[in-house]
């Protein structure tokens, strides 16, 4: 029911923190994996260890904002190992600012790296989703997509967006056996919360004491949810958003 043999599955931003702990678990369940990102030392590194752990796993160079080279990165996944089925849409930036702060030009960054490009990618791999009669995609949203914060205006409404974009997704392609679904994750360690709590006072004892679990996430922790999304397990499971925060999201 879990078992990825013969998948392949690209995951944006899979070079480091969310996305490289969602490559593992698709790895590890049998995928080929595609590490898709900008930063090549990282992605080269992501591969070594998704290869280290006895899996396939190829890095593909892209900016997910730029429609091109999201074409490409489809196109030189199916050049290599001739299908696709998965899409993990992980890439993603925050800029810390209050609305009165925020230039134009960083509202405009924040969208186009979380949001945009989700649709851009989707949107890029539909047709070999239909031609492999069905696919897999798991988009990453955030505690933002339901919460707001002072600091976090461009990456909330990104994230909320990234709901919305899951839901008429799923609608769409359901006939076409694409399932879509979203993860919220809660506060887990990687590059982008260690600059979270360096720019926000505080933050990492208020997670530790909101978070029922009484601990941060580890990258490890997102392995299963993106087996589980991206296997027949969830054959009919679409549209759904799903936390993986540890209860953050429900303590009262
Ligand atoms: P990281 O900073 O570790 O990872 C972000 C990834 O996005 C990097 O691998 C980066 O690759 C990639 N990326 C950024 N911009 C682009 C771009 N234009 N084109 C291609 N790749 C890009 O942070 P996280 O692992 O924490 O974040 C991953 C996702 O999880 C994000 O969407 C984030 O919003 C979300 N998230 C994180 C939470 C957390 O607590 N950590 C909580 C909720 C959601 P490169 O360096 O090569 O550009």
């Amino acid at each position: 029911m879990f078992d990825l043999k013969g998948r392949v599955a690209i995951v944006t931003g899979g070079n480091g923190g969310i996305g490289l702990g969602m490559a593992r678990g698709l790895a590890a369940a049998g995928a080929r994996v595609v590490v898709a990102g900008r930063d090549q030392t990282k992605s080269r590194a992501a591969v070594e260890d998704l290869k280290g752990r006895g899996a396939e796993a190829h890095a593909i160079a892209v900016d997910v904002t730029d429609e091109a080279a999201v074409g490409q990165l489809i196109a030189g996944t199916i050049e290599r190992w001739g299908r696709l089925d998965v899409l993990v849409n992980n890439a993603g930036i925050n800029i810390r600012k209050p609305v009165q702060e925020l230039a134009l030009e960083e509202w405009h960054r924040v969208l186009d790296t979380n949001l945009t490009s989700a649709f851009l990618c989707s949107k890029a791999a539909y047709p070999a989703f239909k031609k492999g009669g069905g696919g897999k995609i798991i988009n990453i949203g955030s505690m933002m997509s339901i919460f707001g914060a002072s600091f976090a205006p461009v990456y909330s409404s990104s994230k909320g967006g990234i709901v919305q974009l899951t839901k008429s997704t799923a609608v769409a392609w359901a006939r076409d056996n694409i399932q879509v679904n979203a993860v919220l994750p809660g506060w887990i360690d990687t590059d982008l919360t260690q600059n979270a709590r360096r720019e926000v006072a505080g933050l990492h004892d208020s997670v530790l004491r909101r978070t029922p679990a009484g601990r941060w996430g580890g990258i490890d922790d997102m392995s299963g949810v993106a087996v589980f999304l991206a296997s027949p397990a969830s054959d009919f499971v679409t549209g759904a958003v799903i936390p993986v925060d540890g209860g953050y999201s429900i303590q009262g």
